[in-house]
């Protein structure tokens, strides 16, 4: 079984303030790394808790109030627990999955068709944290205690689940694709809200407060050590340099609790803010940059005053190796520009990148490193396709030219052999799938390499390979639809 319950139930239990005990209180060597959270094999460690040096920011210190409120709930509801844990492994545990796991090299090879499981993928554990939680409030709410629930937006990138909770008759507040909105009017005092995974936007948290409502807060403690990070920023008096998608909506909850910010989607774009720091001040085209940025800046952000003192952040699912190299960027320029012996007055940086991340790339490489010596034909990458975690782990085999596809349901597999997909550049794309499986199909084993994001339930990834291997079959028996 991959799902931890135990694992879960130990947190719940056990790490009261979580959320907000642990902040980065220390600069970290560059050779420093976050603790392990969660492997789909190890119960997940809790990052340890650091004191908070000095005061917070007036938006952390608000934060913390809501949190106080005797309506606002973190730590779930223990009277629900067992049954919810019984119906995650019913509803998430995948026998393929498991077979696969149980293997010394994660690979199974039948019916014609051989896969190779990366070493990690699927559910991180503030995603199981993130759905038990909401479980669980669900479960509490019923019956006579019965509420109207909502969430502030999908709970977590992944449809299945997304749609388990609608099921369970959970309002989704998403946003409007025409105003780009979402509407919280629906929201009577006395329902209930609960915050995602990835966090609710200071501006959600401060109306909650006043409308008066029972809030369930879903939020992985490690977004909110990100948020710790930024606060410690606007404490210094820093600009706040995030590294991420000024769209995501984690990054805008971060960013809610930031004062003077700008947001860098990669290194393109940091080395675009860099060049602007060590300009002459008769080569800066300011209109040009703000144009650039306009989308991906705090109020009023004015370059030339605001990016003398800057503090690194991230957005959970970014590539660490490219948060690192951001940083080193940063550092370096201000380094030029104030010297050794003040650029720890001018850059801070705090690990605040989230290890689930970072090792499911790090999986996916390694298949990648081997497709040749295992013959893959493709890889398989299953998970939301708004998922920004599971678009990452697609770009790694697209970018080492190995045939991939990132599918967010089974039946993106068809059974006249097609894929619908999401390409990399976002685009949804539909084209023939198993190239090997013609007339004499049934010679040639189908060989994959599977992963999934951090928000995909191992069914998933069990549906799409049952689909392989139904393809397979209706080859083997000529009747396969090409
Ligand atoms: S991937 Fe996101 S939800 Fe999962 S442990 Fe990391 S920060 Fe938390």
């Amino acid at each position: 079984m991959k799902f931890s319950t135990a694992a879960v139930s130990l947190f719940l239990l056990g790490c009261s303030n979580v959320c907000d005990a642990f902040s980065p209180a220390s600069i970290p060597s560059s050779s420093s790394s976050s603790s392990v959270l969660y492997s789909t094999t190890e119960t997940p460690k809790t990052p340890t808790p650091k004191k908070q040096a000095g005061g917070m920011s007036q938006k952390k210190e608000d934060r913390l109030g809501f949190m106080k409120n005797p309506q606002y709930h973190r730590r779930g509801f223990k009277d629900q627990r067992s049954q919810v844990e019984e119906e995650m492994v019913t509803t998430y545990k995948a026998d393929l999955v498991e077979d696969l796991k149980a293997t010394t090299n994660y690979m199974i090879e039948k019916e014609g068709v051989k896969m190779y499981l990366a070493k990690d993928f699927g559910f991180c554990w503030g995603v199981e944290r993130s759905i038990a939680l909401a479980y669980e409030a669900v479960d509490h709410y019923s019956g006579e205690n019965k509420k109207t629930l909502h969430i502030t937006n999908e709970l977590i990138h992944n449809p299945e689940v997304n749609d388990s909770l609608e099921a369970k008759n959970v309002n989704l507040i998403v946003k409007n694709d025409a105003t780009g909105e979402k509407d919280f009017s629906t929201i009577q005092e006395g329902d209930v809200v609960i915050l995602p995974a990835f966090g609710a936007s200071y501006e959600e948290m401060e109306l909650f407060d006043k409308k008066n409502v029972e809030v369930v807060d879903t939020t992985c403690p490690w977004v909110s050590k990100v948020w710790n990070a930024i606060d410690a920023h606007q404490r210094k008096g820093l600009t706040s340099i995030m590294h991420g998608k000024y769209e995501h909506e984690e990054t805008i909850a971060t960013l809610s609790f930031c004062t003077d910010y700008i947001c860098v989607k990669n290194m393109d774009e940091a080395q675009m803010v860099v060049d602007y720091i060590l300009a002459e001040d008769d080569e800066k085209n300011k209109a040009e940059f703000l144009e650039y940025f306009k989308y991906a800046i705090s109020d009023g952000f004015d370059p030339d005053t605001m990016l003398d003192k800057v503090g690194l952040a991230n957005q959970t699912t970014m590539y660490k190796k490219e948060t690192k190299a951001i940083g080193q960027l940063f550092q370096k320029a201000l380094m030029k520009q104030h010297g050794p012996a003040e650029v720890d007055q001018h850059y801070l940086e705090f690990d605040t990148i989230c290890d689930a991340t970072q090792e499911r790339q790090d999986a996916v490489s390694e298949l990648v490193d081997n497709a040749t010596e295992y013959g893959l034909d493709f890889i398989l990458v299953v998970g939301g396709w708004d998922s920004s975690n599971t678009a990452h782990l697609l770009e790694i085999p697209h970018k080492a030219g190995v045939r991939s596809f990132h599918i967010n349901r089974a039946d993106c597999i068809t059974a006249d052999n097609m894929i619908t997909h999401r390409t990399v550049e976002g685009k949804v794309a539909t084209e023939k799938f198993l190239l090997t499986l013609d007339d004499d199909a049934e010679e040639k084993d189908v060989i994959l390499g599977v992963t999934s994001g951090a928000s995909t339930p191992d069914g998933s990834v069990q549906d799409a390979l049952s689909q392989i291997f139904f393809l397979k079959q209706m080859a083997s028996k000529k009747l396969l639809k090409n």
